[in-house]
């Protein structure tokens, strides 16, 4: 476990043995211990052990506060749950029927990852209605004895929330403000189905209005600024977007054009990182998949 700041912590997940690709953020104050998306069950024995180095058991949780339902952020919510019925897992309202009633999420992420499913993410157990708590955006909670202040962040997901903790200046904002290891090129995650250029803008504004000190990352925890980094997310967000736009108008079929835009990311990637620190990044967001959402928002657009 990594500290963020006095009573904020991070534990890398080792998602799928690859360090620096999803991370839970651990708060774990006199008032209790909460965790900021607990991953996929597929990596609950790296958070159990992760929280026991700092003598938390997984028992001592009282709440999971979820920026978004996708698996690498939510998968465990549910088995987590099981085993330790109470805890409250917050949630947006139009992530929460997915949450308790998982199957629709599943085939849809299914289309996805076929096969590799259950080696990615391991099981996903619904959450029963009753540990919700069903969020808008705008609300102010209690979690681990400190308040956090939500605000509703989509673009990346129609469901996706951010929180702030004002007394630490952290701001947990999941996907929003996209994927950066080591302070390498801030790569917008972009998958299906919920790409939204627009309202994604509109989200990041949300997230400066609270003036963080910090930004946290679910893939790669502490950006190395804030201002900086949210103004690189967005021209890289108009850029990734502005090649797949161009791809539609190329010769081929979508799996040639999306591996083409792979290619070009990975060259981009390339000119500012190492190999190794790039190596992280389609693990966190497959860039072919990237092309789908995007391609997706366009071809909607255009329809
Ligand atoms: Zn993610």
């Amino acid at each position: 476990m990594s500290t963020l700041t006095h009573g904020l912590s991070w534990i890398d997940l080792q998602f799928q043995g690859r360090s620096r690709a999803i991370a839970t953020a651990v708060v774990h104050d006199a008032g209790g211990v909460a965790l900021v998306d607990p991953g996929p069950s597929s990596c609950l024995p790296v958070l159990t052990a992760g929280l026991e180095q700092r003598g938390i058991r997984m028992a001592d949780v009282r709440e999971l506060l979820l920026t978004h339902i996708h698996l690498d952020h939510a998968g465990a919510a549910g088995t987590i749950v099981r085993a330790h019925p109470h805890i409250r897992v917050f949630v947006h309202a139009k992530g929460a029927a997915h949450m308790a009633d998982p199957a629709k999420l599943l085939a849809s992420a299914t289309r996805l990852y076929g096969d590799d499913m259950d080696r990615l993410w391991g099981r996903f157990e619904p959450v029963p209605s009753a540990n919700l708590t069903v969020l808008e955006g705008g609300e102010r909670i209690e979690a681990a004895g400190r308040s956090f202040d939500v605000a509703y962040t989509p673009g990346h997901a129609s469901h996706h929330v951010s929180y702030f903790d004002r007394s630490s200046g952290v701001a947990f904002v999941g996907d929003t403000a996209g994927v950066c290891v080591d302070g390498g090129w801030v790569l917008p995650p972009t998958p299906p189905p919920d790409i939204d250029l627009d309202v994604w803008r509109g989200s990041v504004e949300r997230i400066e209005a609270w003036s963080p000190q910090t930004l946290f990352l679910t893939h790669f925890a502490q950006a190395p600024s804030v201002r900086p980094h949210l103004r690189a997310l967005l021209d890289n967000l108009e850029r990734t977007a502005g090649w797949v736009r161009e791809s539609l108008a190329e010769e081929g079929t979508d799996d040639e054009r999306a591996a083409r835009f792979a290619a070009r990311l990975r060259r981009e990637l390339r000119l500012h990182m190492s190999e190794a620190q790039l190596e992280s990044y389609p693990v966190a967001a497959p860039f072919e998949q990237l092309w789908l959402g995007l391609a997706r928002y366009w071809r909607k657009r255009a329809g």
